[in-house]
C-alpha cells in the first residue's frame, strides 16, 4: 500500500492507495462513536453491503444510507434529505461519515459533512477512477442548482482518502476513458514523464497501470492543494480542457457525453489556442490529440460553435472579449508568469481555432 501525505497544516491527510483495501480497513482507528456510509444506488450493490458488514463485524454501529445514482441527485434536496436522515439516526460530532462511490457521493457527501452539525469529519473512499484521480482529493465539495454546476459548495477537506484500485474491475469501460481523460491532464500540463508511460501503455491497462497513474495523479493533486488550497491561482492549472470541456457539457445539458469526454475535446483546442499563439509546438499538440485519440476519447466538437462560445462568456464573466486559458508550452509545462497561470485570449482566436 502507498501512502501519500497530503500537509495543510491542522487539517492535513493521508491518502492511501492499494488493492483489496477496503475488505481490510481497520475502523476502530478512527476511533468514531458511530458510522455512516453514504452511498449510490449501484455502489451501494456492489460495495456497500460488504463494508457495512466489515465495520459490523468490528463491532462497531454503522448506517447504509444510498440514493439514486446520477448527477441529478447531486442537488440541494437531496443534500437536505441525507442531512436530515443523520440527524433522524442521531448522527453527533464524534460521527463519522463514509463517502463511498465516484464523484457524485463525495461531493455530496462532503458538502453535507461540510454543513451537518457546522461540519463533521468524513472520508472519502472513491470507487471510479475519475474520482480515485481528481475529485476525492483537494476538500472541494458541493451541489448543483438550476442556475448552475457545483454552484453551491464548501471547502472541506476529509480526514482520509482510501483508493481500492480492485473496485475498478467493475467500472464500465467508458468510465474508465472519463478518469484517462483527466490522467491525460495531469501528463499534459505537469509530468512529461506520466504522459510518456502513458503513451507506452495506454492499450495494456493491468493492475500496475492504475498503481502507477493513480499514485502519480494524487501526488501531483496534492502538491497542488497544499499550495493553493481555495484556487486563488496554482489550482486553475487543473483547468486546463475544462473551460471549453464545460462549456460543451453545458451545451448538450450535461447528457449524453462524460465530463472525461468533454475534457478530452476541450484539451484539443485549448492546446490549438496555445499553438497558434505560438505557445505549444506543432509536433507536441499532435502527440496530446494521439494520446487521447487511442485512450478512446473523442478528439472533435461538431456542434453548435456560437452557442458554445455564448456559455463560455457567461460562465467565465469575459471581460473585453477574452476569456482565460490555461496554455501548455510543452509536454508537462504550462505558461506561467510570476504566479499567473490563467491567460487572456481573444474570442476571435478561440472561435478560429474551433472552427477548423
Ligand atoms: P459518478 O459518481 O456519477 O459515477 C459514475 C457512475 O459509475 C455512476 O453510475 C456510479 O454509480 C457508477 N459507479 C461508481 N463506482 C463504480 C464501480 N466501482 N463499479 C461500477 N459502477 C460504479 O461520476 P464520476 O465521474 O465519478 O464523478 C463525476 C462528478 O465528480 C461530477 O459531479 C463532477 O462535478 C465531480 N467532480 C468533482 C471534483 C472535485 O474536485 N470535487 C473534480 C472533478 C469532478
Amino acid at each position: 500500500m502507498k501512502t501519500i501525505r497530503v500537509s495543510l497544516k491542522d487539517k492535513s491527510y493521508d491518502i492511501r492507495i492499494g488493492k483489496g483495501i477496503l475488505r481490510r480497513i481497520n475502523f476502530r482507528n478512527f476511533g468514531a462513536s458511530q458510522y455512516a456510509i453514504i452511498t449510490d444506488s449501484i455502489v451501494k450493490n456492489l460495495y456497500g453491503r460488504k463494508l457495512q458488514r466489515l465495520i459490523e463485524d468490528q463491532r462497531l454501529e454503522v448506517e447504509l444510507i444510498d440514493f439514486p445514482a446520477g448527477e441529478v441527485s447531486k442537488n440541494w434536496v437531496e443534500a437536505g434529505n441525507l442531512g436530515r436522515k443523520l440527524a433522524k439516526l442521531g448522527f453527533d460530532r464524534d460521527s463519522l461519515i463514509i463517502a463511498l462511490g465516484g464523484g457524485v457521493v463525495g461531493d455530496l457527501t462532503g458538502f453535507i459533512a461540510s454543513f451537518y452539525l457546522r461540519g463533521i469529519d468524513y472520508i472519502q473512499m472513491p470507487t471510479t477512477l475519475l474520482a480515485q484521480v481528481d475529485s476525492s482529493i483537494g476538500g472541494k465539495t458541493g451541489v448543483d442548482i438550476p442556475e448552475g454546476k457545483n454552484l453551491f459548495g464548501y471547502f472541506h477537506q476529509p480526514k482520509e482518502v482510501c483508493i481500492d484500485i480492485e473496485t475498478l474491475e467493475t467500472l464500465p469501460e467508458r468510465e474508465i476513458k472519463n478518469g484517462l481523460a483527466e490522467i491525460i491532464k495531469y501528463g499534459m500540463t505537469q509530468d512529461r514523464e506520466l504522459f510518456e508511460f502513458l503513451e507506452k501503455n495506454i492499450e495494456k491497462r493491468n493492475e500496475n497501470f492504475y498503481l502507477r497513474v493513480i499514485e502519480t495523479s494524487a501526488r501531483i493533486k496534492s502538491r497542488i492543494i497544499e499550495h493553493d488550497e481555495k484556487e486563488k491561482e496554482l489550482r486553475k492549472i487543473l483547468n486546463y480542457g475544462h473551460t471549453i470541456g464545460h462549456a460543451i457539457e453545458g451545451i448538450k445539458g450535461y447528457r449524453g457525453i462524460t465530463h472525461g469526454e468533454a475534457v478530452a475535446i476541450g484539451m484539443v483546442y485549448e492546446g490549438k489556442i496555445s499553438s497558434e499563439l505560438g505557445f505549444l509546438k506543432r509536433n507536441d499538440l499532435e502527440r496530446q490529440n494521439k494520446l487521447i485519440d487511442r485512450a478512446g476519447l473523442p478528439t472533435r466538437y461538431k456542434g453548435n460553435i456560437k452557442g458554445l462560445l455564448k456559455i463560455m462568456k457567461r460562465d467565465k464573466k469575459s471581460r473585453n472579449e477574452k476569456l482565460y486559458f490555461v496554455l501548455p508550452i510543452k509536454i508537462g509545462k504550462v505558461k506561467t508568469r510570476k504566479n499567473q497561470i490563467a491567460f487572456p485570449v481573444k474570442i476571435d482566436l478561440i472561435r478560429k481555432c474551433l472552427l477548423n
